[in-house]
């Protein structure tokens, strides 16, 4: 890649004649200004060694560099990076994560990591749930971090909450996406707001999804409603229990037979 991007440059130069080249190593420029850049920021509250601080910034600088030909000041990079301060933040929270051992994050690292994680929330949440809960600190910007990475991914996400530690994060095999707890029989119902879904569907249902439901005993759990058939990779499929069953059974009974009672009336 490198070769590539000389060659293009020398045959911009032959054409223009006046095209400056970089004269700098950018990697060797990033590692320079990363202390600077850090302190500038109000990254020193992390409590990173210099080597650790330069690890933090060294890719993300060079990055922001892009194909600039002067060598740029600490002033420049920090104005970049608080110019699509969301996503430089996030990168260098996950930067963070990868630097310090699991287990091992301080306080503010890992406050700070929980605020800023956004997009990597997904990815990152169970690492930072446990040094949370380790340290004692408040899961609210983590959960928040959580639902923006969704809503950013443009994919709707789990559906359900865990009883546990109370993220949105049940995965379609009944496990939490983010402490691991593997939900009973019970909690998932409650997890997915089942009853008030599957009473919703029995109103609304005609004789032959009824019928349907009846023959397969299960039905999956979206966001809003419950369907006899998958609708989203996010369903849970749920087995109806014997009082679920005669609930449908009452229902069928109730709305299916009316028509044949008319029927039988006419006759
Ligand atoms: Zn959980």
């Amino acid at each position: 890649m490198m070769a590539k991007k000389r060659a293009r440059a020398s045959t911009k130069k032959r054409k223009k004649g006046s095209v400056k080249r970089r004269t700098w190593d950018p990697f060797e420029v990033a590692e320079k200004l990363a202390p600077t850049v850090a302190t500038m920021l109000g990254l020193d509250s992390l409590g990173l060694s210099e080597e650790q601080t330069i690890e933090l910034l060294r890719d993300l600088l060079v990055m922001m560099m892009g194909d600039r030909v002067t060598k740029p000041k600490p002033e420049v990079m920090v104005n970049a990076i608080k110019r699509n301060e969301s996503k430089a933040f996030a990168i260098i929270a996950s930067k963070l994560l990868e630097i310090m051992p699991e287990g091992k994050l301080t306080p503010e690292q890992a406050e700070f990591a929980m605020a800023y994680i956004g997009p990597f929330a997904v990815r990152f949440a169970p690492r930072l749930y446990k040094e949370a809960k380790r340290l004692g600190l408040d899961l609210g910007p983590l959960q928040a971090s959580w639902e923006e990475a969704w809503r950013l991914s443009g994919d709707e996400g789990p559906v359900g909450f865990c009883p546990n530690c109370g993220f949105r994060a049940i995965a379609p095999d009944w496990t939490c996406m983010v402490c691991g707890k593997v939900l009973n029989d019970k909690e998932i119902r409650e997890a997915t707001d089942f009853q008030s879904k599957v009473q919703e569907f029995l109103e609304n249902a005609d004789c032959k999804a009824l019928k349907e439901l009846l023959d397969k005993g299960s039905v999956f759990v979206g966001h809003s409603t419950i369907s006899l058939s998958r609708q989203s990779k996010w369903d849970i499929e749920i087995y109806l229990n014997k009082d679920e069953k005669v609930k449908v059974r009452e229902a069928f009974r109730k709305k299916c037979t009316k028509d044949l009672d008319s029927i039988l009336k006419k006759l």
